[in-house]
């Protein structure tokens, strides 16, 4: 599952934010799986103990690690004879470009009698990307500095903003209560800063961080420095002029800063920093990458229905190497998504083992470059390798394997545009109380208002932007999430081959009904429609 982003996003509320209703039983029947094809816990531990083990490095996109993950999966594949359904083979490349900050990237202080330089990435470490589609910040900013303070009360009312680089600590006054005081310095307040401050049209802002906050700095200059996106149109082509949103840098209060007034000590007085002024230059390198999406095959039977997929997805990248933590670095990515890519390793042993296939076919999607922001899934859906509205359903499994075992989320059926998956939901919640034991479906997150924004968060999303019926299951967050503490070893092996057999059973009951799951027009023409 892909982080939050920190930032801006603004998130639209969907004209679908009615129906919370239970949904009602699917009057539609489906075969359940054969016993000797259903997944099993041992299956699912065997690949995972080698899928998400140190030697894989933590599969990091645009790696080796990543592409030795791939030819993993291909091999099986490959044995359990599975036909290839990307651009070569099992393989659809999905090219990338890296970026980094060139050596002209520059942050200056100046005041009549000298010039000082503030060290990229060291002192000062720029917010590329604000997140959803928004264009990037400006890449230049220049400006009489000004500190407003903490950025609390009436500070941004007392000095001029406009056309000014603001400087800004995102922490508390002296004396603040230590509930209110751990609210200012969260990484959540730096967000509520600046979306106070954005309207008001500096010519930038550089964020000082205290207190909780203070590893975001780290954590972004990290992440910039292996920052990927698909390749196409530079975002940075967008002329700085039209580009809303002023350069943002983040950096650590100091003593002696010349971001800070003279002799600061924690004082907030907002004031202008008289005499200094403020040059920043940003440059970005871009470079190409090729990384791979692995997809594959299972050809439906019905002469009529086969040329329509049921679609699973999972992703196969992790973070790669992260920085020590009791001596161990590697990402073993074990539930994140190390889970999902077996599950969907069972699934097609079950299906291709099957005594016969289901009507339409099955495509397995294992994902890349998730963890970098949806990326293998943004293409595949942009370049599908089968037609995007041949796919009647995307079933999406990302970390499945943890928490209680009786309990799984669903995400789409109530988040997803215009209702387009409340059918198929239907469907997942008759098919669930077919198993033997049904899980206790936990819809917390099937919502676009909920906090977590897990609906935004995994490679669902893309297909549901083209319109297509998607279900995201998961079992949820837990502490060793995005840490190199998500290892095999901690994975419910009999929670995550029932999480499998509920997406076998969805996958075959879809895949056999005549029907596509989406609201039908009329009963008459339903069926010639739909197909
Ligand atoms: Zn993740």
């Amino acid at each position: 599952m892909g982080k939050p982003y920190l930032g801006l996003a603004i998130v639209l509320a969907s004209a679908f934010a009615c129906s919370a209703a239970p949904p009602t039983p699917s009057p539609s029947p489906f075969e359940p799986a054969t016993a000797a094809s259903v997944p099993t816990a041992g299956e699912l531990k065997r690949d995972l103990t080698v899928f998400a083990s140190d030697s894989f490095r933590g599969r990091e996109t645009g790696t080796n690690d990543e592409r030795r993950a791939a030819a993993f999966l291909v091999a099986r594949l490959t044995a359990l004879g599975l036909t290839g359904a990307g651009d070569s083979g099992f393989y659809q490349r999905v090219p990338l470009v890296s970026q980094a900050l060139g050596p002209a990237t520059r942050f200056t202080v100046s005041t009549p009698s000298r010039t000082m330089t503030l060290i990229p990435m060291i002192d000062l470490v720029p917010i590329l990307d604000i997140g959803g589609d928004e264009p990037p910040p400006k890449a230049n900013a220049e400006g009489a500095l000004v500190f407003a303070g903490y950025g609390v009360g009436n500070d941004f009312w007392n000095v001029p903003i406009k056309g000014h680089v603001v400087v800004l600590v995102n922490g508390a006054p002296p004396r603040t209560a230590p509930n209110e005081r751990a609210a200012l310095e969260s990484e959540s307040a730096i967000t509520a800063r600046l979306e106070r401050l954005i309207p008001m049209h500096p010519a930038g802002i550089i964020i000082l961080l205290t207190g909780a906050s203070t590893d975001v700095a780290t954590r972004i200059s990290r992440e910039l420095s292996r920052s990927l996106e698909l390749a196409g149109p530079s975002p940075d082509a967008l002329p700085d002029g039209e580009r809303p949103v002023p350069m943002i840098l983040i950096g650590r209060p100091s003593a002696g800063s010349p971001l800070l007034p003279p002799g600061w000590t924690g004082d907030g007085t907002p004031r202008v920093l008289h005499g200094r002024r403020f040059t920043g230059h940003i440059e970005l390198r871009r470079q190409g990458v090729s990384s791979y999406n692995v997809v594959a095959v299972v050809p439906g039977t019905d002469p009529a229905l086969r040329r329509t997929y049921v679609a699973y997805g999972a992703h196969y990248d992790h973070l790669g190497i992260l920085p020590p933590d009791h001596g161990d670095s590697v990402a073993n990515g074990a539930d994140d998504d190390g889970s999902g890519s077996v599950a969907l390793l069972a699934l097609a042993r079950a299906f291709a083992s099957a005594r016969s296939a289901p009507r339409r076919s099955i495509l397995f999607v294992w994902h890349v470059g998730e963890e970098k922001g949806l990326l293998g899934s943004a293409y595949f859906t942009e370049h599908p390798t089968v037609p995007i509205d041949s796919i009647v359903a995307q079933i999406n499994a990302d970390m499945i394997g943890r928490n209680n075992p009786e309990s799984l989320y669903v995400v789409g059926p109530l988040a997803a545009p215009h209702g387009q998956s409340r059918v198929l939901g239907e469907v997942v919640d008759s098919v669930n109380r077919a198993l033997a034991h049904p899980f206790v479906f936990n819809r917390d997150w099937d919502s676009l208002s909920s906090p977590e924004q897990i609906y935004y968060r995994s490679d669902h999303y893309n297909y549901a932007r083209k319109g297509v019926p998607i279900v995201f299951f998961t079992s949820g967050l837990h502490a060793d999430y995005h840490r190199v503490t998500d290892k095999p070893a901690k994975i419910d092996y009999d929670k995550l081959a029932h999480v499998d057999l509920l997406m076998l059973n969805l996958g075959t009951a879809l895949a056999n009904r005549d029907i596509r799951p989406v609201e039908q027009p009329s009963v008459v023409s339903a069926k010639r429609r739909t197909r």
